[in-house]
């Protein structure tokens, strides 16, 4: 086996956008979800080392002096810091220039020959799922004889043939051990979730296909596919037994409870373990596995409602329901689970009006907390062809300089500005109202712990909503 790092780069200060993130931008307040796509091939690879850089605050110059360590490096590459990616991949090379150098990550998969074509100094991209692709160039197999790869030969670029997706989910390994190798669990935190926290995958893909999710339409695919129930709970019984300090677990597979016989049977695994966890959710799951979910140890759903508007969900092909929402909230707010939900403003279809429903809808429905983004065209989304079918695309890149999000898209009667400033409207509308500040108080008051936190986020808060306003003008 070559001697492999996995490296997730150096980039903005506080950028959560990298290997594990869905959100590829900074965020409100500091938060970092695990980078667990790389955590999972460093797992197939004993004597590799994952370098998550900007969870660790590294720069450049602390990652430099390791690249004569080893004979392959794998960088975890995204739309947004692009760029900035292959500068890091050109200063390696330049460190250890016979340091072999792939990149990997729903953007190569996309856009696999113009990611190569940036820098002769990068060796291949590895598309869409990438994990046995790696080993077997870590095992030093030619790369001709490498399903997935997109590489030179005599100068020309060559794409291989697609890998199949993974089916036997079991026949990965787990990831608790690099983890516990490679990161330090106080890194990572998510605002909404118990501190430390820990977030891993049991299965990848979603059968939803909604225009702009980036995941499905680039590496998990249209399929859910899953570990079987008795490997997950044997994972997250490591994890318990070798991270005491985690408070909270979370499934970040894109719809934990989407196969509800599944779900049950986990969660019932979980509840004997007497474990806190948490799971990305879609708003339609029905009470009856909602009540097993709870009653075993599950705290918190990450949802995506996205819009109020039943247009907009048709629109950009989200399957849901209005009705079917508000149920699942009611029931949801019945059982004690909390809830995290997030928005999308400017999607197709999005007016003036259209956000202010999505507003007064969110405040109805009434989600813990909530977060809204910007719609984003990520290259190799339905949303992104649609956007350059259209004449929508405003921006060339999705971020500031700073690494917050840029309103990207532009309609005739919205324009970008709008949706940017909506967006504050749409945080400001939500938290500053006295119901929820009543809400926040009380929850504060239970516990010093939860008002540390908060405290601390709403100074992140205010200054972001300060940062980006400055970002807007200067754009
Ligand atoms: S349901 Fe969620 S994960 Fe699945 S395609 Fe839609 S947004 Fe993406």
């Amino acid at each position: 086996m070559m001697k492999t790092l996995f490296l997730n780069p150096p980039s903005y200060e506080g950028f959560d956008g990298g290997a594990g993130s869905r959100y590829q931008a900074k965020r409100e307040v500091r938060s970092f979800w695990y980078p667990t796509w790389l955590a999972q091939v460093a797992a197939l690879i004993p004597e590799s080392k994952l370098i998550d850089a900007p969870a660790r605050g590294l720069s450049l110059d602390d990652i430099l002096p390791r690249a004569k360590d080893f004979e392959l490096a794998v960088l975890y590459v995204s739309a947004p810091t692009f760029i900035s990616d292959v500068q890091v991949a050109e200063a390696l090379k330049k460190a250890n220039p016979k340091l072999m150098i792939g990149l990997v990550g729903a953007h190569v998969a996309t856009l696999p020959e113009p990611s190569l074509a940036a820098s002769t100094m990068v060796d291949f991209v590895a598309r869409h799922e990438f994990d046995f692709t790696i080993k077997e160039i870590a095992e030093g197999r030619p790369f001709a004889e490498v399903d997935g790869i997109t590489w030179r030969r005599d100068g020309q670029i060559v794409h291989n043939r697609d890998r199949d997706l993974i089916h036997d989910m079991d026949s990965l390994p787990m990831v608790a051990p690099v983890y516990h190798r490679d990161l330090v669990v106080e890194d990572y935190f998510i605002g909404y979730l118990k501190y430390p926290y820990m977030s891993m995958y049991s299965g990848r893909g979603c059968r939803s296909k909604c225009s702009f999710c980036l995941w499905p339409q680039t590496i998990g695919g249209n399929v859910y596919r899953t570990r079987s129930a008795a490997k997950v709970i044997e994972e997250l019984a490591l994890m318990q037994k070798t991270f005491p300090q985690v408070q909270e677990f979370f499934f970040d597979d894109d719809t934990f409870t989407d196969d509800h016989p599944r779900a049950e049977e986990i969660a019932r695994g979980l509840g004997k373990l007497g474990i806190t966890w948490s799971c990305n959710a879609k708003p339609n799951v029905p009470y009856e596995t909602l009540k097993v979910l709870k009653e075993n140890g599950l705290r918190l759903l990450l949802v995506g409602y996205e819009s109020g508007v039943q247009d907009i969900l048709n629109n950009i092909k989200k399957g849901t329901r209005l009705d079917k929402i508000r149920q699942f909230n009611a029931d949801c707010h019945k059982l004690g689970i909390a809830i995290h939900g997030t928005f999308i403003v400017g999607l197709p279809g999005e007016t003036r009006e259209t956000i202010q429903q999505t507003i007064a809808f969110a405040k109805e429905i009434n989600p813990h907390t909530i977060q809204v983004s910007l719609a984003a065209p990520y290259p190799g989304t339905a949303l992104y062809k649609q956007a350059t079918e259209n004449g929508w695309l405003k921006a060339g890149n999705l971020i500031q300089d700073n690494g917050l999000q840029i309103a990207a898209l532009s309609y005739p009667h919205l324009s970008s500005e709008e949706i940017f400033q909506s967006l504050a409207e749409f945080y400001k509308a939500f938290y500053f109202r006295p119901k929820k500040i009543a809400e926040i108080t009380f929850e504060m008051l239970k516990s010093w712990d939860m008002t540390k936190r908060r405290l601390r986020e709403g100074v992140e808060f205010f200054h972001f909503l300060r940062t980006r306003h400055d970002g807007c003008e200067a754009a």
